[in-house]
């Protein structure tokens, strides 16, 4: 089959390239020049682990291809993903849904023969309806359809998750164009992945519960670490004693400095604009992102209290930047909370991420960028570790100490265990435990 991706991010990018590996022909579609000509030359404009390798195979295997010319590549094709962004609208929260209208547009305008328009982005109920509702204005004449269908991947092991999803959801009323996707993912019913057909909002919806729900149990998991601090539990002993409850399930437990990334932040956001419009407010998930916002905040305090009270003068060294490892990813990351607050307070803040680091210095001014791990530590006060990506978690703890100029850590990420950091001489404080002195 022969599939256009329009926008060439981590999702359009990422399904872009699985597409070609299942064997379409794929052309993948960006407005920033800038990013298709990098493309061209074989270089990958995110980090992503394993993506370079299978764009680089389905090039040369002839079925990937990049462009900037969206009119030119929507020809011909079978069905056309919108993959644009959807940020939150400045001041409401609403999704911001400029680009993918003028994506829907510009397809509109191109298409010569019947094709599937996918809504890929993740978009409010009754997005998909709009979409349709302004191609057909454009073009009264056109066949075509308008489907949902919502992407699931993680940034950080996109590419496995692409290729063996836990499900695909597809949300369309027309025969034709469940046809169209049966076909497209043909290789994951091979695989015997469950699909779940069903109309366009109720698919549209699945992606923002699902979101919200994990959001949700991040942050329950949060205020267990919470509760645990003042009575004296350990978290992790509670997360695994829950999380072995099937019904409850392991993953989304780990207690952490709260959500960030470019999905949670956003999307609950806009779940809980379109449930007050709808009048149906979810009050959960308003306690959820008012909870999150108000952690990551709260994270830079447990560091100046970490630090005795006071940072002026001080040294905080930083681990980690992004809003999860493996990932270059900056968009709401912790972090962004975090760093200008230990700055305000008078702090010297030495940073090192392996991916992070261009994105984040122009988010954040006044860190010093550093090369390595160590690096950060050299006459520290105290370090924070914001990301747990795998480097960090093996460090050598006594070269550590002699690193710092006051051997105190700030674990956000629970990474290293309590007993082995009050042994091995530090003051270390996580998250839902006790602290050691
Ligand atoms: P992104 O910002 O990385 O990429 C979007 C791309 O679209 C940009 O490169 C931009 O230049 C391009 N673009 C915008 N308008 C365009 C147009 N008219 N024509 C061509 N290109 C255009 O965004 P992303 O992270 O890939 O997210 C895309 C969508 O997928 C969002 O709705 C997001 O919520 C959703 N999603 C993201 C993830 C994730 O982990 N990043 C996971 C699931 C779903």
């Amino acid at each position: 089959m022969r599939v256009t991706m329009v926008g060439t991010g981590y999702v359009g990018l990422v399904s872009g390239a699985c597409f070609s590996e299942f064997g379409h022909s794929v052309i993948c579609v960006d407005k920033d020049a800038s990013k298709i000509e990098a493309l061209r030359r074989g270089e990958i404009p995110i980090f992503e682990p394993g993506l370079d390798k299978l764009v680089a195979e389905n090039v040369a295997a002839g079925r990937l291809s990049f462009s900037t010319e969206l009119a030119d590549s929507v020809r011909g094709a079978d069905a056309v993903f919108i993959a644009v962004g959807t940020p939150s609208r400045r001041g409401d929260g609403h999704a911001d849904l400029t680009y993918v209208y003028a994506a829907a547009e510009e397809i509109a305008l191109a298409l010569d023969n019947y094709a599937v328009v996918v809504t890929k982005s993740t978009v409010p109920v009754g997005t998909g309806a709009e979409v349709e509702r302004r191609i057909r204005a454009l073009r009264p004449d056109l066949a075509f359809d308008v489907a949902s269908n919502p992407e699931f991947l993680r940034e950080g092991s996109a590419i496995e998750d692409f290729r063996r999803p836990d499900r695909v959801v597809v949300g369309t009323e027309s025969d034709k164009a469940r046809a169209v996707m049966r076909q497209l993912y043909r290789p994951l019913f091979l695989l015997e992945t469950p699909f779940v057909f069903t109309s366009r909002e109720t698919s549209e919806l699945i992606k923002y519960a699902a979101n919200a729900f994990l959001a949700t149990k991040i942050t329950f998991i949060n205020e267990m670490a919470d509760l645990c601090e003042k009575v004296g539990g350990d978290v992790q002993d509670v997360a695994r004693g829950i999380g072995l409850d099937g019904r409850i399930g392991k993953k989304f437990l780990h207690a952490g400095p709260g959500f960030g990334g470019s999905c949670f932040p956003k999307d609950t956001l806009a779940l809980v604009r379109t449930a007050r419009d709808a009048g149906s407010p979810s009050r959960i998930v308003e306690s959820v992102v008012a909870v999150n916002d108000a952690r990551k905040i709260a994270m830079a305090d447990r560091v100046i209290a970490a630090a005795g009270g006071d940072l002026a003068g001080k040294t905080v060294g930083v681990l980690g930047v992004t809003f999860k490892p493996n990932t270059d990813d900056m968009r709401d990351a912790p972090s962004l909370d975090i760093l200008p607050r230990l700055i305000a307070a008078g702090a010297t803040v030495r940073a090192y991420d392996p991916e992070g680091m261009k994105a984040a210095a122009a988010l954040i001014p006044g860190v010093t960028w550093v090369t390595g791990a160590y690096d950060t530590m050299a006459d520290a006060d105290v370090l924070v570790i914001i990301t747990e990506w795998n480097q960090f978690r093996a460090l050598d703890l006594s070269r550590m100490k002699r690193l710092m100029k006051v051997p105190v850590v700030v674990d956000l990420r629970n990474i290293y265990r309590p007993d082995e950091m009050a042994e091995a001489g530090f003051s270390y404080h996580s998250i839902g435990r006790a602290p050691v002195q």
